[in-house]
């Protein structure tokens, strides 16, 4: 019988273990490959992200020979009316871990077994699936360095080999069934790589592919380079992954046998986000609360002082320029630099004591990449929520870490127009210059020094 594939965070043909299972299932019959418009999931994203999946869906057609299905509706609906559509006697798709995901999928499995349609998950988006590496005593790992040493101990799959089994097999669509994505209501007429004032990277496998080959090679530079916000030292993959035109293998299969620090340390980060799904996977309540429920209990500030605050910050006009550079990249870009991260959110909790949820939501509708097992544990580890973070009394000092990763000023620079003919590292204390900061840069909207100590103030009470 034919069999319908399903994709979801997997957009790519390559390393592709379900869509080698859905051609071995169906031999001659055919397989239809689809994509389901989630109104849940397209409203959760901002109009980055949405575009950027526009233009992995148009590629994967492409890759497809035009017969990818792209429909509109609820999964729990769509997929078992496209099974009969089809007379498939399989539904394949890679797992889904989030949990959200994972209701879906049980309601479409439940609806399928009415049918008398297998429902088969084949692979992850991670190297390693959820919930796989645990402790002698088979519980999770909570905190991240013994997770990663289990995680390489227990190992992961060699890249499948389904590109070439993708070029001879027989792809189908059902008739009757009309190719409507839906992404119309979102202002998605065509790809564009442009959304507002954001440039979006080229989407798709082969981009995915060619970026990673160039970045192969800058690796053994990693562990200095990736530091530097003002350096292209980090690979920008992690859009591709976040849509999964890359698997995390292919990467690990890259690097395999490669010695030194770079690539160590490049390792060490597909581990983290293989250890935050795994954090997700069996803590899915822990989302959007603190691990640790005494940060939650903290004194935030809320009302309109914090609101103004919170505009400065997301604006990009909070006077300290290493924050300002960072949140006008994420505005500009759909994308920041993982040091500026933890820098631009340890400033909104600690300077400004605004709870880090406000902030990871502004990331989670900014950010190409936005994945939330990845953005809301990466928030909470700054927070200091949880065994597995930073100590919340690790304050970043604005300036410093400008100075310390940004030593010319060129990151600022480059962001930050009003400090364009401030010269070297002086650009992070413009309120030094003579004249104050110029052509209307702002003083900054709070003092540090005092902000740190009310920080630990509030966390002693
Ligand atoms: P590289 O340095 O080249 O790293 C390679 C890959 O490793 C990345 O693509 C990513 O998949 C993974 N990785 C690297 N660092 C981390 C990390 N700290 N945690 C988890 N995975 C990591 N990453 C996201 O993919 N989506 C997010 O929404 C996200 N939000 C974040 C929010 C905060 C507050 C912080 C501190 C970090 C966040 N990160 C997020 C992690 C990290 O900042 C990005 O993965 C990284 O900047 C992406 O750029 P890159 O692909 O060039 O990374």
């Amino acid at each position: 019988a034919p069999a319908l594939l399903w994709f979801r965070r997997d957009l790519r043909v390559g390393d592709h273990p379900a869509l080698s299972a859905a051609i071995e299932a169906a031999g001659d019959a055919g397989v239809c490959p689809v994509f389901v418009v989630d109104d849940r999931l397209l409203q959760s994203s901002g109009a980055p992200r949405r575009h950027f999946l526009a233009g992995a869906l148009a590629a994967l057609d492409e890759q497809l020979g035009g017969n990818l299905l792209v429909v509109h509706g609820k999964a729990e609906t769509t997929i078992p009316r496209l099974a009969k559509a089809l007379g498939a006697g399989s539904v394949h798709a890679s797992a889904d871990y989030l949990p959200y995901g994972v209701r879906r999928d049980e309601r479409v499995q439940q609806k399928l077994a009415d049918q008398d349609v297998e429902w088969v998950t084949t692979g992850s988006p991670y190297a390693i699936a959820p919930g796989r590496v645990r402790k002698s005593d088979d519980t999770r790992y909570a905190v991240y360095t013994p997770f990663y040493k289990a995680w390489q101990q227990h190992g992961w799959r060699k890249p499948a080999d389904s590109a070439s089994a993708a070029k001879d097999a027989t792809w189908l669509a059902p008739k009757d069934v009309a190719k409507d994505s839906g992404l119309k209501q979102y202002g998605i007429d065509a790809v564009d790589h442009r959304v507002g004032d954001v440039e979006l990277p080229e989407p798709g496998e082969a981009a995915a592919l060619a970026r990673w080959k160039d970045f192969r090679k800058l690796v053994t530079d990693y562990d200095d380079d990736r530091n530097r916000p003002d350096k292209d030292g980090t690979s920008r993959l992690s859009v591709y992954l976040k849509y999964g035109c890359i698997h995390p293998r292919t990467l690990l299969a890259g690097i395999d046998g490669t010695t030194g620090k770079g690539a160590e340390t490049f390792r060490q980060e597909i581990a983290w986000r293989d250890f935050y799904a795994d954090v997700t996977y069996h803590r899915p309540d822990k989302l959007w609360t603190s691990l640790d429920q005494s940060i939650d209990d903290m004194q935030w500030d809320d009302g309109q002082d914090a609101d103004e605050h919170f505009a400065a910050w997301q604006q990009g006009k909070t006077g300290y320029p290493y924050i300002d550079a960072g949140m006008r990249q994420l505005l500009a870009e759909g994308w920041m630099h993982n040091r500026v991260r933890m820098g631009t959110a340890s400033f909104l909790i600690k300077d400004l004591h605004i709870p880090w949820q406000r902030g990871a939501a502004h990331f989670m509708e900014h950010l190409v990449d936005g994945d939330i097992s990845s953005n809301n544990h990466g928030w909470q580890w700054v927070a200091g929520s949880g065994p597995g973070s930073s100590q919340f009394y690790r304050v970043f000092n604005p300036t410093n870490q400008g100075e310390k990763f940004d030593p010319d000023g060129d990151y600022v620079r480059r962001y930050v127009p009003e400090l364009r003919d401030v010269p070297g590292g002086k650009v992070h204390q413009p309120w030094e210059l003579p004249d104050g900061p110029p052509n209307g840069y702002p003083q900054p909207i709070v003092d540090h020094k005092a902000e740190r100590e009310e920080a630990l103030r509030r966390l002693r009470a």
